[in-house]
């Protein structure tokens, strides 16, 4: 079967890191042209400023990636949908519940493929987890999500900025990781969020969960920014049955009881990708509302305090 041709818009570290590579390297797809703001290509394939330019110029391309910040993201992915394209998205969706509810109301209106994405969902690890979970239960729970904003979004402004999500832009995969494997539905209980004096979202945030468990788990989550000694991107779990569940590396390494059961490397991407061409066969669209929801209500729920000023 030829290969379906795909636009890439939006030619930032993600783009780069992940999806121009990820692409280059599958069965599945080809990339066709890039859009980029800035007139960033990639090999010999067209470049275009603009979505509509491309949309106007090539009729034949009707697949597109949006790997621009979420708070453009709801206007691209309109655009496209409206321009018949079915359409992949980056995390997090977009900055607000109304505007992905919008977009998958959108999409089902016009009869197009919406796949909106969570990368760190698609590793085995996470996927053992959730059902080691479901069949122990959840004594407790504990995310760690520290890394480097130097590191991870090199000079990017748009994380400092309202809608930017600051360190829940990480944060949001341990969630992602979280509402995927947890048996139960959690909810906010308490949060405190840090900000720089001057930047508009927070460096550092805890989070006190509950549920309506009747044996009450214990569960918290910390995020830090300024981590320069390397990711520790960790979920720690008590199940009901006594055993450590613990997921390390993102989601790529699981241990019970302190020995390693299953371990891998970096396939999420590809993974995605696999996934958006089953979706695209099966002409079916795949949103999980779950982890924006739960972010939203920790910026409901915090308690804001001010720490000092971030300069790169
Ligand atoms: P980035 O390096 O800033 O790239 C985003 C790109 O989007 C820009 O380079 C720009 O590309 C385009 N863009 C269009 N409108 C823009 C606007 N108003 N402001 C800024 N850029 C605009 O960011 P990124 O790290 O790739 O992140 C993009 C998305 O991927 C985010 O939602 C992020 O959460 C997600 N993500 C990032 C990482 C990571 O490691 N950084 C990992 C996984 C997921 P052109 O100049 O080509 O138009």
């Amino acid at each position: 079967m030829a290969k379906r041709k795909i636009a890439v818009i939006g030619v930032g570290k993600i783009a780069q890191d992940q999806h121009l590579p990820v692409i280059d390297a599958s069965d599945d797809f080809e990339l066709a042209a890039t859009v980029s703001t800035r007139g960033v290509g990639h090999g010999d394939v067209p470049v275009f400023r603009s979505p509509a330019e491309l949309y106007n110029a090539m009729p034949e391309v009707n697949l597109v990636s949006i790997c621009t910040p979420p708070g453009v993201r709801h206007a691209y992915v309109r655009e496209a949908l409206d321009a018949g394209r079915d359409v992949m998205m980056e995390k997090p969706p977009t900055t607000t519940i109304s505007e992905l509810d919008d977009l998958i109301a959108h999409a089902a209106r016009l009869d197009r493929v919406l796949f909106q994405t969570w990368h760190s969902q698609y590793n085995a690890a996470v996927d053992r987890t959730r059902t080691l979970l479901a069949e122990e239960g959840v004594q407790s729970a504990r995310i760690d999500w520290r890394e480097s904003v130097r590191k991870w979004h090199p000079g990017q402004d748009w994380v400092w900025e309202p809608g930017g999500f600051g360190v829940c832009d990480p944060g949001i995969n341990a969630f992602s990781i979280f509402t995927k494997v947890m048996p139960f539905p959690v909810f906010v209980e308490r949060a405190k969020l840090t900000f720089p004096a001057n930047r508009q979202t927070p460096v550092d945030v805890e989070v006190a969960f509950k549920s309506g468990q009747p044996h009450r788990p214990e569960m918290s989550s910390a995020f830090n920014w300024l981590e320069e000694s390397g990711e520790i991107w960790t979920i720690a779990f008590v199940t009901g049955a006594g055993n450590e569940v613990k997921l390390e590396r993102g989601g790529r390494t699981l241990r019970v009881n302190g020995a390693v059961v299953l371990e891998h490397g970096d396939a999420e991407y590809a993974g995605i990708y696999d996934r958006f061409a089953d979706l695209l066969d099966r002409r079916q669209s795949e949103v999980d509302a779950a982890p924006l929801r739960l972010m939203s209500d920790v910026f409901l729920m915090g308690a804001r305090e001010t720490g000092p000023d971030f300069d790169w």
